[in-house]
C-alpha cells in the first residue's frame, strides 16, 4: 500500500491499549484502528495523536482498517507554542469533527483545512476560525445566497436574512429583520475569498466586524442545523 497523507482530527482510546484514529485526507474521512498505540514503546504511538498531519500505511481486514505504520510530517509546533493560535486551531478542529459527516467533498475540506492551518502559523487571529465557520456552511449544503431575492428573483435592493439563508428584496422583505448592509458586504467578501492570507489592513477591518460576524454565524448555525 502506498503512503497516504492525512490530518488526524480525533483520537479515542480503544480496548486495552489501542486507539481509534480519525483521519481526514483528500480521499475521504476514515476511521482506523491503531493497535497498541497507547503504549509509548509502540511504533504506532507517536503519529496517532490529534492535530498532526501524517504519512501513513494501513491494511484492510474484514470491514476494518488497521494502521500499520506512519510518521508525522507536520505537528504544527508553531501553532502549539502559541496559546491564542492553539485556541483558534482547536475550535476549528472541533467544528471539523462535528460536521465532517455532512460535508459534500472531503477533498475540498482537506485542502481547505490544510490551507487554513498553514496560514494560522503566520498570523495570529480568530479570523481563521470565522472564515472556517463561514465557508464550511457551503460544504455542508447550507451555503449563503447573495445574488437574487429568494422569493421573487429580483436583484435590486437586496438584504440578507439569516433565517432565509439568503437575500430578500425590499418588497419581499416586508417586516422581516435583515442584517445591516455593511455587514452583508463584509460577509460576502470573506465568503468568496479565494486565498487565506490577510494583510494588516484586512485584520483591522476584521476587528471592526468580528463581534457582529460572530453573532451572525452563531445565529446561522442555530437556524440551519
Ligand atoms: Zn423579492
Amino acid at each position: 500500500m502506498d503512503d497516504n497523507i492525512g490530518f488526524v482530527y480525533k483520537v479515542l482510546s480503544y480496548k486495552e491499549s489501542s486507539r481509534l484514529v480519525f483521519i481526514l485526507s483528500s480521499n475521504g474521512n476514515n476511521l482506523f484502528i491503531a493497535r497498541a498505540a497507547s503504549r509509548p514503546t509502540s511504533k504506532n504511538f507517536s503519529y496517532t495523536n490529534e492535530f498532526n498531519t501524517i504519512k501513513y500505511n494501513y491494511i484492510k481486514r474484514g470491514s476494518a482498517y488497521f494502521l500499520t505504520s506512519g510518521n508525522i510530517i507536520d505537528n504544527y509546533q508553531n501553532i502549539k507554542n502559541d496559546v491564542t493560535k492553539t485556541m483558534v486551531a482547536l475550535k476549528i478542529i472541533n467544528l471539523l469533527a462535528k460536521y465532517i459527516d455532512y460535508v459534500s467533498s472531503h477533498k475540498i475540506l482537506y485542502e481547505f483545512t490544510h490551507s487554513i492551518l498553514n496560514n494560522l502559523k503566520d498570523t495570529t487571529s480568530s479570523i481563521y476560525y470565522d472564515l472556517f465557520r463561514l465557508k464550511l456552511l457551503y460544504l455542508i449544503g447550507i451555503g449563503l445566497q447573495f445574488k437574487k431575492c429568494l422569493k421573487c428573483n429580483s436583484n435590486l435592493n437586496l438584504h440578507f436574512v439569516v433565517k432565509e439563508g439568503g437575500v430578500l428584496c425590499e418588497k419581499c422583505l416586508d417586516y422581516t429583520k435583515a442584517i445591516d448592509n455593511e455587514l452583508n458586504k463584509y460577509i460576502q467578501e470573506l465568503y468568496f475569498k479565494k486565498n487565506y492570507e490577510f494583510s494588516v489592513i484586512d485584520l483591522i477591518k476584521y476587528d471592526e466586524y468580528k463581534d457582529k460576524l460572530s453573532v451572525f454565524l452563531d445565529d446561522y448555525y442555530r437556524y440551519h442545523n
